[in-house]
């Protein structure tokens, strides 16, 4: 075993690690924060430390903030592990990571999951071909490396972030021919009951009008209430050459060589399912959310979760949990008393429910038609091992009954993303085809290691520590 020990690990460099560990280290813990980038930024902030004036000002306000909290960051006294992936964290705090090609372990007293959300899948007819991306691939390629598409892009789905990278392609000057809206008119009647909520949160509604505002001026043609979409390919199916989808009943076409497809984000639960902490379903935000007390500590002692990997509440909201599960670790420690962390968390409570009114509102609005989480037969839903919405629909006829048995009867899950691509849509998908829910199928049962390790590496491991 190697002996680097500190009292808290931080997994993720996001805002919520980044705000974990400025409180922690100001506490007086000992803190190292890993995370498989270069730098510290995590999503939102993506490449901040270096960008240039023109990327701050072309990306907007929200983003520059993060050059900020990055500054405290790096000022906080915490050890930062760039280039960090970790494949495995252990009930013991444990925390196993491999950089540089070289495996090697971080032993902790506590450990804060900071690791964030990912990208919900958005399983359509033709959404592998070459061509289709997510939104946030593509905002991290302009975030990171300032690339956009040349050729007309068609945006497809809802959610902020979709129309965020509008409004920066709007900025950047990439041609956007058209904005597939899938919010329809039933959203919106969902969504009336949260108004209240929306409007206490107004600075978000605000800024979302506003996004909308740019796009609509920019002349970007919306088409909203679509439905039946299917990126089309071309002959060969080298590359998507078109969304089809409808309208009211109104077919259309639009062609592109660029599609770029979102419907939310979801927390990312590979390390809390891997530790076997509790998980509930969450029916508002149709997604897996750990089950974690006040301080982000789950039911695995020891272990927190602060961020959107408890449930999507956007940055500011995570940077406060990520303050308030520092709190409730330091004081763990024995290193802050029960009365002062309680003063400490105070403010931060009342400002994290304040950022989290709009949330119901959102989730209602923006809730993600069932036709685009759960597929058709032909369509693929794990892209590593290629076994389409069929396949999983036959395994249920033959007695599967949860994503486990999935994995035998037709090894989805089992290729290197580990389940994160497929998961939701696995578990979504045997519901609907048993006829129950969600949280009756479960998830599946993920192991390490969370990100691939080859065995020279482990072996590597071995040795340093011997
Ligand atoms: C692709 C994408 C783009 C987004 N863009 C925006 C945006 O522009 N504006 C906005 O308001 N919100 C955006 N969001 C939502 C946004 O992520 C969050 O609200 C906010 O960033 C959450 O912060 P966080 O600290 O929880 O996690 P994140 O910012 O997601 O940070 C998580 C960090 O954990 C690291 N990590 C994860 N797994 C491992 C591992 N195994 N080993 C090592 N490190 C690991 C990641 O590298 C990442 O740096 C985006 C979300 C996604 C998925």
């Amino acid at each position: 075993m190697s002996n680097d020990r500190c009292d808290i690990a931080i997994v993720g460099v996001g805002p919520a690690g980044m705000s974990a560990a400025i409180v922690a280290a100001r506490l007086g813990a000992s803190v190292v924060v890993l995370d498989e980038q270069r730098a510290a930024d995590g999503q939102i902030y993506h490449a901040i430390t270096d960008a240039p004036a023109r990327r701050l000002d072309l990306l907007g306000p929200d983003y520059a903030a993060g050059r900020t909290l990055a500054e405290a960051f790096a000022a906080s006294g915490a050890r930062h592990l760039t280039g960090a992936a970790v494949w495995q964290v252990t009930p013991e705090g444990g925390v196993h990571y491999l950089r540089d090609g070289a495996a090697a372990t971080l032993q902790a007293r506590r450990v804060v999951l900071c690791s964030g959300a990912m990208e919900r899948p958005f399983p359509i007819p033709g959404w592998t071909l070459p061509g289709v991306l997510t939104a946030g691939a593509a905002q991290i390629l302009l975030k990171s490396v300032d690339v956009v598409p040349v050729e007309p892009v068609v945006l497809a789905g809802c959610g902020p972030l979709l129309y965020l990278l509008g409004w920066q392609y709007v900025r950047a000057g990439v041609p956007i021919r058209a904005l597939v809206d899938t919010t329809s008119m039933e959203d919106y009647r969902r969504a009336l009951p949260h108004l209240g909520g929306a409007l206490a949160g107004w600075r978000y509604l605000k800024k979302g009008l506003s996004l909308m505002r740019v796009l609509k001026r920019a002349g970007v043609p919306f088409h909203t209430g679509a439905e039946n979409l299917v990126a089309e390919g071309g002959e060969g199916q080298d590359g998507v050459e078109a969304l089809r989808f409808t309208v009211g009943g109104k077919a259309h076409r639009i062609e592109t060589s660029t599609l770029l497809l979102h419907h939310g984000v979801l927390p990312n639960t590979q390390f809390t399912w891997s530790l076997r902490a509790k998980h509930k379903w969450d029916d508002a935000q149709l997604c897996w959310q750990p089950e974690a007390d006040a301080w982000g500590a789950l039911d695995v002692p020891g272990i927190h979760v602060a961020d959107d990997g408890l449930g999507i509440g956007g940055a500011l909201a995570a940077a406060l949990q990520g303050e308030l599960a520092a709190l409730g670790a330091v004081h763990a420690l024995g290193r802050l008393s029960l009365g002062e962390r309680d003063r400490l968390a105070a403010p931060l409570r009342s400002a994290l429910r304040e950022h989290l009114r709009i949330r119901p509102f959102l989730d209602a609005l923006y809730r993600p038609k069932k036709a685009n989480r759960i597929p058709a037969d032909e369509v693929i839903v794990c892209r590593c091992e290629e076994v389409a919405a069929g396949d999983i629909r036959h395994f249920v006829e033959l007695g599967c009954l949860g994503p486990n048995q999935a994995k035998a009867f037709g090894r989805c899950g089992m290729g290197p993303c580990q389940g994160r691509q497929c998961g939701l849509t696995v578990t979504e998908l045997i519901a609907d085809a048993r006829g129950v829910t969600p949280a009756e199928v479960g998830y599946y049962r993920i192991r390490p290691p969370i990100k691939p390790i080859s065995l020279g590496e482990l072996a590597g491991a071995d040795r340093s520590a011997a």
